[in-house]
């Protein structure tokens, strides 16, 4: 018997704390856990570690964060030995950083891979949540940690016909391991978000002909990526420790940013459009949604940071029509996930390429030579769905999860995700969330997110233990005060502006409701320590 189970008396389960997935979050609640003396296991649907970096491995993908940025903190030794040979890591060198650190940390043998949990029930009596896997496997603990993440269960849009196709086709989000060779083909792409954006240049490279069938235009930015600089990397190495505390006392959890003081109306359009022009070309989003104080509250303010990109894309793209095509006008920028791009614009002024407007002609089927609009028949061997994800909620709504034969969480969110703090549901004892909906995760650097969530659940667990108790439940009237409050901040943004993921807009059905916490990462982080402080306020531990 284990010490943990002696302190505990919880010999009567099969481990102390189960996580559902092995990206980055799942992976550092292993470590962290692991560390702390828990039996820790983690079920993952894919065959090896990654989440998002192991399943997306269309061509062009890469973060849209800075790579020093974009890494765990919780090491020393890991951040200052890790190299990263590009500003912008690709898909690939992340996949080999998370490899890298499951191998150093030795994750792997507390992992079972290619399996998927099905079902998660908690059952009061015994106090144990029992979850039920596709390979008819059953397995037992007092504490569940969903770390399922929240771009993870891609959506193809329902078409009739998509069974008739006798070209291939793909999901983004999906990509077959060994890649695909597009060489001489026909090829259509449907959807311009993050995926679609990444991978048009790379797939317009190498197709015969390349359809991009558009429904909104969507913002882009100059990644301005490229190799590392070494001066930057050293500085940036030597620098780390007080950076990484910096970035939670940031909006977005990303140092090195200072906070706008002014309103983007107050200076002359002379000044305005000269510090826009040094964003565009220093690179990044952040820098350019900080150019300005007001830029995501005022509609006047983010007009102008919205035109200034408009002309740019004017300036960029030779044809005026598809120019015009491609300027967004139904959502102020930043409202939607502002993307970075390597040469995304110019792409449309190759021969090969053509932009489809599918808003004002939509796909009606897809055929079995390619697709169909009302204006006539698209010829193409491949497609590739770049329609995104059931972003927030779909994954943990796909798995049956429920507490004493109660509603299970698909019911409880029908109407939208509801938490107390994106950590804990009410009614869902014990089951933990990393980076859930009403918690910043997708508004900041996820992995610091994922970090300072598995460290509150960390710390809570050995309150609990020191404490001798077992069991903790948010409030209902906390989770109803946080969902209320997480609501005010949103409405006094103009992010609820946008059709996005973000308020469900992009799933036919979802009910709207705007999900991240978009108060930024240090006024979250405050009240989760706040929380901590007060014994748990908004929490029954027994
Ligand atoms: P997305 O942002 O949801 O974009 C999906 C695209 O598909 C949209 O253009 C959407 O059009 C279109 N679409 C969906 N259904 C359609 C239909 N029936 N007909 C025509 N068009 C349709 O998905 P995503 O590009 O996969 O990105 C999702 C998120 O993942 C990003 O916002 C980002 O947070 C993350 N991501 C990050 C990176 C990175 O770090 N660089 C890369 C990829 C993804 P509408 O806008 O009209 O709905």
């Amino acid at each position: 018997m284990q010490d943990t189970e002696i302190q505990s008396g919880r010999s009567n389960s099969d481990y102390d704390v189960l996580i559902v997935g092995a990206g980055v979050g799942g992976l550092y609640a292993l470590h962290k856990l692991r560390g702390l003396g828990y039996r820790v296991h983690v079920v993952e649907a894919g065959d090896d570690v990654g989440g998002t970096w192991y399943w997306n491995r269309y061509p062009g993908c890469r973060c849209d964060v800075d790579s020093l940025e974009y890494s765990y903190s919780f090491n020393d030794d890991l951040q200052q030995e890790w190299h990263w040979p590009e500003r912008y890591g690709t898909q690939g060198e992340i996949l080999k950083y998370v490899n890298h650190v499951a191998d150093r940390f030795d994750l792997r043998r507390d992992i079972e891979f290619k399996t998927r949990v099905t079902s998660a029930h908690y059952d009061s009596a015994s106090s144990l949540w029992t979850l039920k896997t596709d390979a008819d496997k059953t397995l037992t603990a007092p504490f569940c940690i969903m770390a399922t993440g929240n771009l993870s269960t891609p959506r193809t849009p329902d078409y009739a016909g998509i069974e008739t196709f006798k070209g291939k086709w793909y999901h983004t989000g999906l990509w077959p391991h060994e890649g695909v060779d597009f060489s001489g083909q026909r090829v259509g792409i449907i959807g311009t978000g993050s995926s679609g954006v990444q991978s048009i240049p790379h797939i317009a490279e190498a197709a015969k002909h390349l359809h991009v069938f558009q429904r909104t235009a969507n913002f882009s930015l100059p990644a301005r990526n490229g190799p590392l600089d070494p001066d930057i990397e050293r500085q940036h190495k030597s620098e780390y420790p007080e950076r990484r505390r910096a970035a939670y006392d940031t909006p977005f959890g990303i140092a090195g940013y200072p906070p706008p003081t002014h309103s983007a109306l107050e200076v002359s359009e002379e000044d305005r459009n000269r510090i826009y022009e040094e964003k565009w070309t220093a690179g990044g989003s952040i820098s350019y949604l900080y150019a300005f104080n007001d830029l995501l509250t005022n509609v006047a303010a983010n007009d102008t940071a919205s035109e200034f990109v408009r002309n740019k894309i004017r300036a960029m793209v030779k044809d005026p029509k598809t120019a015009e095509l491609l300027c967004p006008n139904d959502h102020p920028i930043g409202t939607k996930r502002l993307i970075l791009d390597t040469h995304y614009y110019e792409t449309y002024n190759r021969d090969n390429v053509t932009l489809v407007d599918v808003r004002t002609d939509p796909i009606d089927q897809i055929t079995e030579t390619g697709l169909r609009t009302a204006e006539g028949d698209f010829e193409l061997d491949a497609i590739v769905f770049a329609t995104g994800f059931d972003a927030m909620t779909g994954a943990m709504k796909e798995i049956d999860i429920r507490a004493d034969g109660g509603p299970s969480i698909g019911d409880k969110w029908q109407d939208g995700p509801r938490s107390y703090l994106g950590l804990m549901v009410a009614g869902f004892p014990n089951m933990f969330m990393i980076t859930g909906p009403q918690s910043p995760g997708v508004k900041s650097q996820m992995i610091l997110s994922c970090e300072q969530h598995v460290d509150w659940i960390a710390s809570c667990l050995n309150n609990m233990r020191e404490t001798g108790r077992n069991r903790i439940a948010a409030e209902l009237v906390a989770e109803d005060d946080w969902v209320e409050h997480n609501n005010e901040v949103a409405d006094s943004t103009l992010y609820p502006l946008a059709n996005s993921w973000y308020v469900g807009a992009n799933i036919p059905g979802k009910p709207r409701v705007f999900m991240p916490y978009v108060g930024g990462v240090t006024a979250y982080k405050a009240k989760c320590d706040e929380v901590v402080a007060n014994g748990y306020e908004g929490f029954v531990i027994e």
